[in-house]
């Protein structure tokens, strides 16, 4: 099976079902149109609709298609490689602190959404780790916590030994614990999203790609295959799944092809041992393994891409070998899943949003860390479209910057991943 094929990820094995979206067809008015319906899309369409615009959200296949349904799940509360003072450096004060406040914030925003809306979707919010896989990481670990600390985050350091009780694994020096972080089951997740949308009032509506959208008086007019919607404002929320809708808006981030992997469900007694208190695990890797149990006792993890006829063999053998390293309790490790998707990366590792023209926005380029981040820029987007001004949004509206050389850059991604993986092994 194609590891691109839906089939192939485990959380459609394990999702709770949902029901097809509908086609949408015929001509349609409306306040907003969301193009994307992951968190970012999903999120924006719930916070719009429970705002009052008539919202329709369109997409290609059904909710959590793209990276919201094939992710390890992690709800992560920080950013990827940034601290927080970094956000202040950059954005300056205001906006730095508003940025760093909504990330913050972005956790118990996904969780309390779970919780709001009913979702059955795994919710486990036990905190996050990121313990270091070399001692040399222990100082900017170190920064990350007390920077996060002094914004009243709830967040703690940890030595070798309690690395070893909180993730079970004996390669740990030590780490910081971010408490309102957890996981999901990411398509529970997208499929809750899209429940609790539609329950606002939104139209939702898979099998409904949109193939191009053009100002046509004082509004803009999305074609799909069997219809057309009309509306003042459009969000696009397409991520790393971005196609040529709006000229440019492509080539400003690196579709990077991410495979992930689940083992078989482990014995009860070697599942207790390995994160036993329910955290979820991201280590300081720039090529990071990510490790968390799932409901049936699986170990979700990162894997190596796959290249070639062949490589999925070779893989397999690969992460077998990294769970015997970083968990020696797993004997014989046996893989089940194996999939991949699509994360957006930015070159500065931060999301982008963009005012593109007359009432289109869009947000993109979480660069793999957007499942609560995605969430809370989904409702940013939506606020904005309420009315919110510019100026007070916690992320600035950028001017579009396509990479230069897009085409090449791609490519040249996937190999750069590969000397990620050689550093990490070196420094
Ligand atoms: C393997 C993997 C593991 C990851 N692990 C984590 C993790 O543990 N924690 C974390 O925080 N993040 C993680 N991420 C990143 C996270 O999944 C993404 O940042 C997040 O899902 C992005 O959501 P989104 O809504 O912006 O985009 P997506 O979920 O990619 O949604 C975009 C949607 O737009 C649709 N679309 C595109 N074009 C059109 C069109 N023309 N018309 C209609 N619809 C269209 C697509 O079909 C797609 O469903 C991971 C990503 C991957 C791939």
């Amino acid at each position: 099976m194609h590891t691109a094929d839906p089939k192939s990820n485990l959380w459609t094995h394990t999702a709770a079902p949902a029901p097809d979206y509908p086609t949408l067809k015929g001509e349609r008015r409306a306040d907003v149109v969301v193009v994307g319906a992951g968190f970012t899309g999903l999120s924006a369409a719930l916070h719009a609709a429970e705002g009052g615009a008539d919202t329709v959200l369109l997409e290609v296949h059904q909710p959590g298609f793209g990276a919201s349904g094939r992710n390890n799940g992690q709800v992560i509360p920080a950013y990827s490689r940034h601290n927080p003072d970094d956000a202040v450096k950059v954005f300056g004060k205001d906006r730095g602190e508003r940025l760093n406040e909504m990330v913050a914030g972005s956790a118990d925003l996904v969780f309390d959404l779970i919780a709001k809306h009913d979702m059955d979707c795994e919710a486990v919010q036990e905190g996050w780790l990121q313990p270091a896989h070399r001692a040399s990481r222990m100082k900017g670990v170190q920064i990350k916590h007390d920077q996060w600390a002094a914004r009243g985050a709830p967040v703690e350091m940890y030595d070798a030994d309690r690395a070893a009780e909180l993730t079970g694994s004996p390669i740990y020096h030590g780490g910081w614990l971010h408490r309102s972080g957890g996981h999901i089951n990411p398509l529970g997740y997208s499929r809750g999203l899209a429940r609790a949308a539609h329950a606002a009032g939104a139209a939702v509506h898979g099998d409904s790609p949109v193939q191009s959208i053009d100002r046509e008086g004082g509004h803009w007019r999305l074609k799909l295959p069997h219809g057309v919607v009309r509306a003042e404002k459009v969000i696009l929320a397409t991520n790393g799944y971005t196609g040529n809708l709006f000229p440019n808006l492509r080539q400003t981030i690196v579709p990077l092809r991410s495979t992930h992997v689940a083992t078989t469900p482990l014995g009860d007694n070697v599942a207790k041992s390995i994160l036993p208190g329910g955290h979820g695990l991201s280590d300081t890797r720039q090529a990071l393994w990510a490790f968390r149990k799932e409901r049936y006792g699986r170990i979700v993890t990162t894997s190596a891409p796959v290249f070639t006829t062949g490589a999925r063999r070779r893989m397999t053998e690969s992460t077998i070998k990294r769970l015997k390293t970083a968990f020696p309790q797993i004997e014989q490790p046996e893989i089940e899943y194996v999939w991949e998707g699509i994360i957006a990366m930015t070159q500065e590792r931060l999301p982008r949003y963009h005012e593109l023209a007359g009432g289109m926005i869009a947000a993109l380029g979480y660069s793999g860390r957007g499942i609560a981040l995605g969430t809370a820029v989904g409702r940013m987007m939506a606020q904005r479209i309420l009315g919110t001004p510019a100026g007070e949004l916690a992320l600035p509206a950028l001017p579009l910057k396509p990479l230069p050389m897009h085409d090449l850059v791609v490519p040249l991604a996937r190999t750069l991943s590969w000397y990620f993986r050689w550093k990490d092994t070196r420094d």
